[in-house]
């Protein structure tokens, strides 16, 4: 089986600028950038990167707002941000050399055990598996795993197997594994009839593709309303600092508040108490849905003005010509918000 897989990998798989050169920093940069995202989008944002970021060096001394502004409209902004953090980690212990070590480089920020198995395994062809979603169903179907992949003690068991099963070859069988996985034996309507180890597919087999993997049902997500205020004095508009913590930590946007049914009221408390401003002539301006991971933004942009030019060491602020905020790496739902405006 796993030579027909790594015969079909070397001759069918997708040229991608982070592949056929086993360049740690680049594996690494572009998993964290693989995480939730297609591999299509994430081309262009890994050249553009590595274009101003050659090194981990390079990317060592880099500052958050220029990371954040490269990595904009790819989402999951918490990944840009432990960037930086991982370079530093990564010249100032190690040299500049990623580590060979699963129990120092699991350290690193942002690394977890698959992106650690992807580094170690395609760069170093250490013996590891880098399991993720679409490896655990490959394999659930593969060798038919009832084990259910909502459950996180699941990847445990597919890590094992992986492992057990790695030939010599375990940088590219890892990366068979991916690609397989993605474009052969996709989540709905897997192409049996193109599979390199159909013969070895015990789902196959049985008829059972479509129920592999086991998947217990979703989590519903929580629906919120927020208001999104546009704070205009004179001819400078408010921006702020996000928390360092939580949902789109650390990133520059309009400041938001949580609402329900009362927006006006809520709006003005929570400014005065946040910001110590009052507010006129509020507007409502622009809707739009934004989905993150266990919540949906149900996000209205309010318009208004203030008579004072407001100044607070927290949260940190930035009063901005209008033109600059495009300077600025707004989180995807506060564009959309912009380009809606009436
Ligand atoms: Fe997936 Fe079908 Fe191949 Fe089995 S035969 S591994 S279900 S694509």
């Amino acid at each position: 089986m796993q030579t027909k897989l790594l015969d079909w990998y070397h001759i069918n798989h997708r040229k991608l600028p982070w592949r056929d050169q086993f360049d740690p920093y680049k594996i690494w940069l572009s998993e964290i950038m693989l995480q939730q995202t297609q591999v299509t989008t994430v081309i262009d944002y890994f050249n553009r990167f590595i274009k101003v970021y050659k090194t981990v060096q390079d990317l060592a001394q880099a500052d958050e707002d220029s990371v954040l502004k490269l990595w904009e409209g790819l989402g999951y902004y918490s990944r840009a941000r432990r960037l930086i953090p991982c370079a530093k980690m990564v010249v100032e212990l190690f040299d500049g050399e990623f580590p060979k070590d699963y129990a120092k480089i699991i350290k690193l920020p942002g690394v977890g055990s698959y992106t650690a198995g992807a580094i170690l395994s395609i760069a170093y062809n250490i013996k590891l598996p880098a399991v993720d979603g679409n490896v655990m169903r490959v394999y659930s179907r593969l060798f038919n795993m009832d084990n259910d992949i909502s459950d996180a003690k699941s990847k445990k068991i597919f890590e094992e197997k992986v492992f057990d099963t790695l030939p010599e070859d375990r940088r590219h069988y890892n990366q068979a594994l991916m690609e397989l996985g993605a474009t052969i034996c996709t989540p709905k309507s897997p192409k049996c009839m193109k599979c390199p180890i159909q013969t070895h597919c015990e789902a196959f087999k049985l008829n059972l593709q479509s129920e592999r993997p086991k998947k217990s049902k979703k989590i519903k997500k929580k629906h919120v309303n927020v208001a999104v205020c546009y704070i205009k004095h004179h001819n400078k508009v408010l921006l702020m600092k996000r928390p360092g913590e939580g949902l789109l930590a650390g990133m520059w946007a309009f400041p938001v508040v949580e609402y329900d049914g009362r927006a006006l009221e809520t709006i003005q408390s929570y400014l005065k108490e946040d910001f110590l401003i009052e507010v006129d002539d509020i507007i409502e301006q622009s809707f739009t849905k934004h989905v993150y991971t266990h919540l949906v933004w149900h996000m209205t942009l309010f318009e208004m003005t203030s008579d004072i030019k407001v100044t607070v060491d927290y949260p940190q602020i930035k009063w901005l010509d209008y033109d600059e905020l495009k300077n600025y790496a707004l989180p995807k739902g506060f564009h959309k918000l912009l380009e809606n405006r009436k």
